[in-house]
C-alpha cells in the first residue's frame, strides 16, 4: 500500500512539473508588457495625453510668448505657478508689463491643466519630460523662462501707402479755366440784374394803374 502511494505521489509530481514548464515555455514566448525600464529610456513613448512637466518653450531667439497677465497663477488651485512681472515703457512711450520669473513647482502641481487652458497666448504647456526626482525639495521649483529671454515682437501693421497726389494743371490751362469761371460769374450777375429791373418795371405798372383808378 505505502509502495502504491509513493508511485502515485511520483507521478503526479512529474505531471505538476510538466504543467508548470509548460506555462513556463508559452509565457517566455509570448509578448511582454513590462517595460525594462531604465534600460529602454531612449525608446520610451508615451501618450500625447501625457502631462508631466509644465514648460515655457522658447525659440531659436530666446523669446518666449507669455505677457505676464498672470491669469495661469490665477487660475492654478495648487498655488503651483508665481508669475513676477515689471512695468516697462515701449520705444514708442507706451506702459508694458513684461515677464521677469515665471516659477513653476512641481512639488506642488497635480497636473490638472487649468494653466495651459487658461493662458491666452498658448505661452506654456506639458511636456513628456517624466524623470522629475530629486533628493532636494527645493529642485522642484523651477523657472520656467530662460535667462535673458523675452517676449516675442508682433509684427508690426502695414501702414497703407498714402494715395499720390494729382498732377499739377499746366498754368495756361488754370488761367484758361479762371477766365470762364469768370465769365460765368459776370454773365449770371447780369441775369440777375435783368430781372431785378423787370421786376421794378411791373411793380411801377402796379402803382399807375391803381392811380388812374
Ligand atoms: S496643472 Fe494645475 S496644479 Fe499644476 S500648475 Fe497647472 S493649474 Fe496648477
Ligand atoms: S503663461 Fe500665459 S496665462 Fe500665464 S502669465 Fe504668461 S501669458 Fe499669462
Amino acid at each position: 500500500m505505502e509502495e502504491r502511494n509513493y508511485i502515485q505521489g511520483l507521478f503526479h509530481g512529474i505531471k505538476t512539473l510538466g504543467i508548470g514548464l509548460k506555462t513556463s515555455i508559452k509565457v517566455f514566448f509570448e509578448h511582454h508588457e513590462t517595460e525594462q525600464y531604465p534600460e529602454n529610456r531612449k525608446t520610451l513613448t508615451f501618450s500625447e495625453t501625457n502631462r508631466f512637466c509644465l514648460e515655457m518653450p522658447h525659440n531659436e531667439n530666446n523669446e518666449h510668448k507669455c505677457i505676464a497677465c498672470g491669469l495661469c497663477q490665477m487660475a492654478c488651485p495648487n498655488d503651483s505657478i508665481t508669475v513676477t512681472s515689471e512695468m516697462v515703457t515701449t520705444e514708442d512711450g507706451k506702459k508694458k508689463k513684461q515677464l521677469v520669473r515665471y516659477e513653476y513647482n512641481i512639488g506642488q502641481c497635480m497636473f490638472c491643466n487649468l494653466c495651459v487652458t487658461a493662458c491666452p497666448q498658448n505661452a506654456i504647456r506639458f511636456n513628456q519630460d517624466f524623470e522629475n526626482a530629486v533628493f532636494d525639495k527645493s529642485k522642484l521649483i523651477m523657472q520656467l523662462n530662460r535667462p535673458g529671454s523675452k517676449c516675442v515682437e508682433k509684427p508690426k501693421p502695414a501702414v497703407a501707402p498714402k494715395p499720390a497726389a494729382p498732377a499739377a494743371k499746366p498754368a495756361a490751362q488754370v488761367e484758361s479755366e479762371n477766365r470762364n469761371a469768370a465769365s460765368e460769374v459776370r454773365g449770371a450777375a447780369s441775369e440777375i440784374r435783368g430781372a431785378a429791373s423787370e421786376k421794378r418795371d411791373a411793380v411801377s405798372e402796379t402803382s399807375e394803374t391803381k392811380k388812374e383808378d
